[in-house]
């Protein structure tokens, strides 16, 4: 059966155990098959997003740092000059099939907080539309203790999320989930679905780590957590073999964590249940009408702003009567659409200056009150 089959967008996270060996080497081989399966995949529609470890595995290997663990200042140092020939790696591998590569580093900040996160979403829909594969990291060398994921299991979980994959890839050194870690206990059993990530399973998790990586299966089941909660799969696959994507294809062994609930349902409740309003744009019958049938939200149709919100905050809108009609997230702050409000699109990009974006809201940002309709989009 192939595993891959349901889904249209990925993320996929490539641990660095599998990209870098022992030595601190590029397993280049590997990286040139595994790229031949994400063009392949490209090939037949499916959009791909790559989370990518390895900076610091390569970092020690190019500033010849052989310390078992390393300081914080070295890691960030590894990481800095890793990430230069990782990006390289990337580029090259995908290279071969003229797929285009954009580097994109993260820190927590940008996948929780929702002015940097629309911003990131945006960009990485951008690089999709253009038919370029983005490739994610953590910005290790800037990122502290306390602002850093440290792991990239939980990343790649954010990352899923925010640009609303179907499903999340996990490819490790081992094959999915067992009932104990198989290495130590020989009755260990696989498990190749999980509906609902209980306590029972957390427990099963354990917290065995490999050489290089710093996310065990633990790491791997929080990352769950966040994928399944907001509606995303997630695959655990081994990824030590060569052409792992098309082994998952082709029947490979791995676990599925199946999510909780829809993404249209999870969307739909974090806008409307978790963000305090900050504002209201009221809106003429024209533009009433036209977001009841899915449409974004254009200046031109706003009559009345009132608050004090920036972009990416939570917003009402409302109709003449003054009846809240939708609740979304806005994309312009408040001064700007008092700027733009009753204006042609024209006439906004002018006022804001091109490259600035003349839609109010996007559809995809917005949740219709009353009819509690949601239709799924493609981010855009
Ligand atoms: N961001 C780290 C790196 O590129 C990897 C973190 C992880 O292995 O989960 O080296």
């Amino acid at each position: 059966m192939n595993a891959l089959a349901p889904y249209k967008r990925l993320t996929i996270k490539i641990g660095s155990a599998l990209l870098v060996d022992k030595q601190g080497k590029l397993r280049a081989d590997w990286l040139a098959g595994l790229s031949a399966d994400i063009a392949a995949l490209q090939a037949g529609g499916c959009e791909v997003v790559i989370v990518s470890s390895g900076a610091i595995a390569l970092g020690r290997g190019l500033l010849s740092l052989s310390a078992v663990a390393l300081t914080l200042e070295q890691s960030q140092a590894a990481a800095s000059a890793g990430q230069i020939a990782l990006s390289q790696a990337w580029a090259e591998a995908l290279g071969r099939h003229q797929i285009v590569t954009g580097q994109i580093l993260i820190t927590p900040n940008i996948t929780e907080e929702r002015r940097y996160y629309l911003n990131a979403r945006t960009t990485i829909a951008t690089l999709l539309g253009l038919g370029a594969i983005p490739i994610i990291n953590e910005n290790d060398s800037v990122a502290t203790a306390e602002i850093r994921y440290g792991d990239n299991d939980r990343l790649s979980a954010r990352v899923a999320t925010m640009i609303e994959a179907d499903c999340l890839v996990l490819l490790s050194d081992v094959d999915g989930l067992y009932t104990a870690p198989p290495a130590k206990d020989p009755n260990a059993e696989h498990l190749p679905v999980i509906r609902q990530i209980t306590p029972a399973i957390e427990a099963m998790a354990g917290g065995a780590a490999s050489h290089l990586s710093r996310g065990g299966m633990t790491t791997k089941v929080e990352a769950g957590k966040i994928a399944t909660q907001a509606g995303t799969a997630m695959i655990i696959a081994k990824g030590t073999e060569d052409h792992p994507l098309k082994a998952l294809t082709e029947g490979g062994r791995h676990t599925l964590f199946l999510p909780a609930q829809s993404r249209a349902q999870a969307r739909k409740r974090w806008i409307m249940g978790t963000l305090a309003v900050s504002g209201t744009l009221q809106v003429d019958a024209g533009a009433a009408r036209a977001l009841l049938t899915g449409k974004s939200l254009l200046p031109i149709g706003v009559t009345k702003v009132t608050g004090d919100f920036g972009r990416g905050d939570a917003i009402a809108i409302r109709n003449q009567d003054g009846v809240e009609i939708a609740r979304a997230l806005v994309g312009l702050d408040s001064d700007e659409a008092r700027l733009v409000m009753g204006k042609r699109s024209d006439a906004v990009v002018e006022l804001l200056g091109a490259g600035n974006r003349a839609v109010l809201v996007h559809r995809d940002n917005m949740v219709l009150v009353g009819t509690q309709e949601e239709t799924e989009h493609e981010p855009g």
